[in-house]
């Protein structure tokens, strides 16, 4: 049954505030589930798992799946639509994946888990910094994004896209394309095209920075004025630090201060963090994580 046929017969409209897209093109769909590579052991958390589009699909290729939606209604659909013989394999949890404990789901199965979603657009950032949170619990996610915030992902050095979160996230994931989707493959169509990206917690960047806490710090203060001079946009961005400090911490890094936040690669970040960390017994005590 087509999802407009399905939503009438229960007497539902698509939700815009819960970006209820449902994704219909069956050629899309299989791409997505070939991309993510399933493997009988996987346990996987759904977010919004709507009519099951994905879940229903991913089943034969799984061991188990944990669908979590917002909306109850729709759950109360995707249960019918679930064949007999794969109850066993699905769970429901009608709530908000952004109050949801994924960590729960490892302990109970005793592995990691992985992640897949046609993803509401308003959760992406929010719904990623929980992500790198709970890196430790999460092998990798296969996530659908609005096409220009998975651009903004992807991006590396001297891209016009390339910002905090990049490098923020690519710190902590390999950030891959997977499938470019275009909106007509959507009901109701939405006003831009999506990307799909596999997002793997397995695999951070090679380097640890000394304390993370200073590292996101001088990422974000480094691009809060991405016109100016990195030396000019890190004495604007981190006004507790004296510029004498942050041209020795550049100097001893070999990085010209007439560059500016979008040339920077990840790495020099990274040594940046560490040159211009002013306490390093801090690093005892951090584990916050504030990303995006
Ligand atoms: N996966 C389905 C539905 C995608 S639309 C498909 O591809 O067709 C996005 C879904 O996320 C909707 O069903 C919406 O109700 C649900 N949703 C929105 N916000 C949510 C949240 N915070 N937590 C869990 N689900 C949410």
């Amino acid at each position: 049954m087509s999802t407009r046929a399905l939503l009438t017969k229960s007497g539902l409209r698509p939700r815009k505030r819960l970006g209820q897209h449902f994704l219909e093109d069956p050629g899309i769909i299989n791409k997505i589930i070939t991309h993510a590579r399933f493997d009988n052991k996987d346990v996987v958390v759904e977010i919004g798992s709507g009519l099951g589009a994905l879940t229903i699909p991913i089943l034969p290729h799984i061991s188990h799946v944990v669908a979590v939606e917002k909306d109850p209604l729709l759950i109360a659909i995707l249960k019918e639509r679930v064949p007999l013989k794969d109850n066993e394999k699905i769970t429901f949890i009608s709530g908000d994946i952004l109050k949801f404990d994924v960590k729960e789901i490892y302990d109970r199965y005793q592995q990691k888990i992985k992640v897949l979603g046609n993803l509401p657009y308003n959760i992406s950032s929010p719904f990623l910094e929980r992500l790198i949170v709970n890196r430790d619990y999460i092998k990798s996610a296969v996530l659908m994004f609005q096409y220009e915030f998975a651009q903004r992902l992807t991006a590396g050095p001297n891209r016009k896209d390339y910002g905090a979160l990049s490098v923020i996230s690519q710190y902590y994931a390999r950030i891959s394309p997977l499938i470019k989707i275009k909106r007509q493959a959507f009901y109701p169509k939405p006003k831009v095209d999506s990307m799909v990206l596999e997002i793997d917690l397995e695999r951070p960047y090679p380097f640890q920075a000394e304390n993370e806490e200073s590292f996101h710090r001088i990422v974000k203060a480094a691009f809060s004025c991405r016109r100016k001079t990195i030396l000019n946009s890190l004495e604007r961005g981190m006004v507790s630090v004296p510029r004498e400090m942050i041209a020795k911490a550049l100097e001893e890094c070999l990085i010209n201060p007439k560059r500016r936040a979008e040339n920077l690669t990840i790495d020099e970040y990274i040594r940046l963090s560490s040159a211009l960390t002013p306490d390093k017994t801090s690093l005892l005590t951090h584990n916050k994580v504030n990303v995006i």
